[in-house]
């Protein structure tokens, strides 16, 4: 593999998308693939004044498509999964060249937005309000959901598909249009879901001009956009998903202007493993939840909080485990850890390793490799890190393939340890004991928003609602209810009596002439 043939074929893979090849040579805006390091185009950047005829076009669109009803909404995102079903093979490969992931990965993801576009369109015919008893006579209550207005979708590089169409398929059934704001390493894939999504528009049929060009758009550059997106009172919400740090920024400003909005931030995933655990299950689970995505998924598990009768077995093999798994070029068949997104991330993981060494952790494996075949890409060794205790570095959300391995005694101990750290989204239990299994899954078990069982805490469904409290935000994605958060919920009471009587018995007559 040269560096040219990286960004020729995506170049080939954008043309089958129906984007041009002007577009990878318009400016200066550098977009690398992390398998190599090379550049694979040099887009043109938006300025957060190019955001304000966009949101004003995403204004005047939402203004027909709110008018659109939401079944009718619906066949659109239905006509967006079959183009998405076409272009599966394509916009999976584009996702392994721009963000690294192995091709499996890479296909799971776009799966991922098929299976949300079918969620979304059986969603559009269940936007379901309520009929309320009302407590005076001859009135009827309601609660009705309405559209909201623009969305801006603010993206992390690890799910540079999946997590807009999420939002997206949401969105469009609710009535909104989107401003995506991708995360600056992955602009091409942004491009292709909307040149896709393009395609679908263009099959709907009777999509009036203005619509067409203000229901989806891309806005390309780096953190100035998503601040220009949050201070603008025309978009009623911004569902931003990425670190802490982002979200500690976005919430604030965006609350300062009394929008809304949809955190899905930082997590710090934990597993415990009891005793009664079947330990090849847990292994496996570990491995993929651990080591896959190269340890750069939000739902990554970074924690493994292990009984002490079973810690030195599980370990040994986990060990094993570890040195067999093949690291590469994730376009190649067997691949299963791919690069590291970029230099950053390495530095960061070796500094994370550095300071839990100091803090008496035995360190396995997280070395660089692949440096002669590819100096300018970062691949590296998952490490496993035996730890004391659970110092302040166990704490942080380190995004690299680090798994932290800590010993407990109890139950009550492990769930207070795996409660501990500022992040709450996804955990798991291995474990046969029925009584253990219901308690971490009780309200006195784990405090994150994904809880499971026998299963690893990445990988989940899109039926379940999706995302994770404390310093992850709280937001929620897919799943029941989510869709609520892009609609402005409207209570009517109507009177159809010959009176007026006031809520609460409240007299407030006048005498009025015969
Ligand atoms: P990041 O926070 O660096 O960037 C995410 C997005 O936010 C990018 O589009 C970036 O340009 C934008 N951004 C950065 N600063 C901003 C600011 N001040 N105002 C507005 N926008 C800003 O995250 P990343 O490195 O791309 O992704 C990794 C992080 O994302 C990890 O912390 C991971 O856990 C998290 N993540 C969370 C979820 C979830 O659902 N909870 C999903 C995927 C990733």
């Amino acid at each position: 593999m040269t560096t040219d043939t990286l960004s020729r074929e995506t170049a080939s893979l954008l043309a089958g998308f129906g984007i041009g090849p002007e577009i990878l040579t318009a400016g200066d805006f550098a977009v690398t693939s992390p398998i190599d390091g090379s550049r694979i185009a040099a887009l043109r950047r938006h300025t957060p004044g190019d955001l304000d005829p966009m949101i004003a076009a995403a204004e005047r669109a939402f203004l027909l498509w709110r008018a659109v009803p939401p079944p009718r909404r619906g066949e659109l995102v239905r006509l967006f999964a079959e183009e998405l079903r076409r272009h599966k093979p394509a916009l999976g490969r584009l996702v392994s060249i721009e963000a690294g992931k192995i091709l499996e990965e890479g296909q799971g993801e776009v799966q991922e937005m098929i299976d949300i576009c079918d969620f979304a369109v059986g969603l559009s015919r269940q936007l379901y309000g309520k009929v309320i008893a009302s407590e005076r006579p001859g009135h009827r209550m309601l609660e009705s959901w309405c559209p909201l207005g623009p969305a801006g979708i603010i993206t992390a590089f690890n799910f540079p598909v999946a997590v807009w169409s999420w939002n997206a398929a949401l969105a469009l059934v609710c009535g909104d249009p989107l401003i995506w704001k991708p995360s600056d390493k992955t602009p091409l894939c942004a491009l292709a879901c909307n040149a896709i999504l393009g395609q679908a528009v263009a099959r709907f049929g009777d999509v009036p001009e203005e619509l067409r060009r203000g229901l989806s758009q891309v806005a390309i550059g780096g953190s100035e956009l998503g601040e220009a997106l949050c201070d603008d009172r025309r978009v009623p919400l911004v569902s931003a998903t990425g670190s802490t740090r982002m979200g500690a920024i976005v919430g604030p400003r965006v609350a300062q202007r009394f929008g809304r909005t949809l955190l899905e931030l930082g997590g710090n995933n934990g597993m415990i493993v009891a005793p009664s655990a079947d330990l090849d299950l847990a292994l496996r689970a570990i491995l993929f939840a651990a080591v896959g995505t190269a340890g750069q998924r939000c739902t990554s598990l970074r924690r493994l909080i292990v009984h002490d009768d079973i810690a030195e077995t599980l370990v040994t093999q986990l060990k094993r485990a570890y040195a067999q798994v093949k690291i590469g070029n994730p376009l190649e068949p067997g691949t299963l850890v791919g690069p590291l997104i970029g230099e950053s991330a390495f530095t960061g993981m070796q500094r994370a390793l550095d300071e839990a060494t100091r803090d008496g952790g035995q360190v396995f494996g997280g070395e660089r490799v692949l440096a002669e075949r590819w100096p300018d890409a970062y691949y590296v060794r998952p490490a496993l890190v035996e730890m004391p205790r659970q110092t302040q570095i166990v704490w942080r959300e380190t995004f690299a393939p680090i798994l932290y391995a800590m010993r407990y005694r109890d139950l009550d101990e492990a769930i207070a340890m795996h409660n501990s750290v500022p992040q709450g989204l996804a955990s798991s239990i291995f474990t046969t004991d029925l009584r253990e299994a219901e308690f971490f899954t009780s309200a006195m078990g784990s405090d994150c928003g994904i809880v499971n069982v026998n299963i690893g805490p990445s990988g989940a469904e899109i039926g379940g609602a999706f995302g994770g409290e404390k310093e992850t935000g709280g937001g929620r994605e897919a799943g029941s209810g989510s869709w609520q958060a892009y609609m402005r919920r409207m209570t009517t009471t109507i009177n159809y009596s010959r009176d007026l009587p006031l809520a609460q018995g409240i007299k407030f007559d006048i005498e009025t002439a015969p």
